[in-house]
């Protein structure tokens, strides 16, 4: 029989692997254990670095009693986390604010309590929240801010337009979000995007070199008179209109489309000669003012009568007007608001969605604008 030869391990040699073993399974044991811990917070939606955060505050109970909660998370994720209000982040709604925690921390100084600080995150952004807590403790906050679209910038005007009219608080905040509570054409808002939905208004204005997209000629079939222009789209849409007024014996006819600054401008000299100054202030845009130059909007006729809402087409318009995307801008019920005197012959082209809502909800296009486009 061959021999084996046994390998011989020196005692010290053997003592100091055995204890390397006993140490690397410790640490494995240990790896294992704080690898299924961050599992159990991340399975939460807990991120990394917040989860690890979590363990090393020794604050896991605490979550897991807790479950998901992206405000707990944000807090945990952030320089600002201060232990003492872990109750705090666990009862306010989370808001994808960059400075959430920042922000929740110096409003619980300022003592303002968790209700109070979701309603003012929810009405502001970074910026705003900023503003507001620069100023002292402000009461009734409720007060406007039950209406969702109230913005915390505005509060101030808030309460002294709704002092000024007595208004209650959805009107009060409609209005001053619109800026109703300033003087016509004074510190408007310039409009630089094109879109459908586009506001312009006596507070939302128009450069004097604005040109709107798409502008295409208007066939003369459609139009009283030669080149007309306005959008293609809105163009498309007021052909398929036309088609359909037509069909059911309706003969409706563009009298005034796209008009540019300088056409505004023009409009204007002219008014004046004939009419005055007092009424081209209160019915005639000034320029940059008006919606005519976003190349949305149409006055009409009917080829029958020369009073267009005397006629049958303007019936037929006010009931299947919107089924095309065009809404009538300027009724009687809106004129607070549009700044405008009913216009029946003036309709604008806002995309049927969009047409469909107002028709139905009987706004006009500032509250459609105020509820759903204001940024
Ligand atoms: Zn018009």
């Amino acid at each position: 029989m061959k021999k084996v030869s046994k390998i011989k391990i020196k005692p010290k040699f053997s003592r100091f692997l055995k204890l390397f073993c006993f140490f690397a399974c410790l640490f494995l044991g240990l790896f294992l254990f704080y690898c299924k811990q961050i599992r159990d917070l991340t399975s939460l939606e807990y991120s990394k670095e917040a989860s690890k955060n979590i363990l090393f505050s020794f604050k896991k109970d605490y979550v897991l009693s807790v479950g998901k909660n992206k405000t707990l998370n944000a807090a945990f994720e952030s320089k600002y986390f201060n232990e003492n209000y872990l109750d705090n982040y666990r009862k306010i709604h989370y808001v994808k604010h960059k400075r959430l925690i920042s922000h929740i921390n110096q409003l619980l100084q300022k003592g303002y309590s968790n209700n109070d600080i979701n309603i003012i995150l929810a009405h502001g952004n970074d910026d705003s929240v900023d503003r507001f807590i620069e100023r002292d403790k402000v009461k009734y906050l409720e007060e406007f801010f039950s209406v969702p679209y109230a913005k915390l910038d505005n509060y101030d005007r808030y309460i002294a337009y709704s002092d000024a009219t007595g208004e209650d608080e959805e009107t009060t905040v409609l209005f001053v979000n619109l800026d109703l509570d300033k003087e016509d054409y004074n510190d408007s808002t310039l409009v630089e995007e094109f879109s459908f939905t586009m506001l312009v208004n006596k507070h939302h204005h128009l450069s004097s070199d604005f040109e709107p997209d798409n502008l295409v000629k208007i066939d003369r079939k459609y139009a009283s008179e030669d080149d007309l222009l306005c959008n293609r789209v809105a163009f498309e849409a007021f052909k398929r209109m036309s088609q359909k007024a037509l069909d059911e014996d309706y003969h409706i006819v563009i009298n005034s489309a796209y008009r540019s600054y300088q056409d505004q401008e023009d409009i204007i000299k002219t008014y004046l000669e004939s009419y005055g100054q007092n009424y081209v202030d209160k019915f005639v845009a000034k320029p940059g003012y008006s919606e005519h130059q976003t190349g949305l909007a149409f006055d009409i006729g009917s080829e029958n009568v020369s009073v267009f809402a005397n006629s049958k087409e303007f019936k037929w318009m006010q009931e299947h007007a919107h089924e095309f995307g065009f809404i009538y801008r300027f009724s009687k019920n809106g004129e607070n608001i549009t700044g405008f005197r009913n216009e029946p012959w003036h309709i604008r082209y806002v995309g049927e969605k969009a047409a469909k809502y107002i028709y139905e909800n009987k706004l006009t296009l500032e509250e459609y604008w105020a509820l759903f486009l204001d940024k």
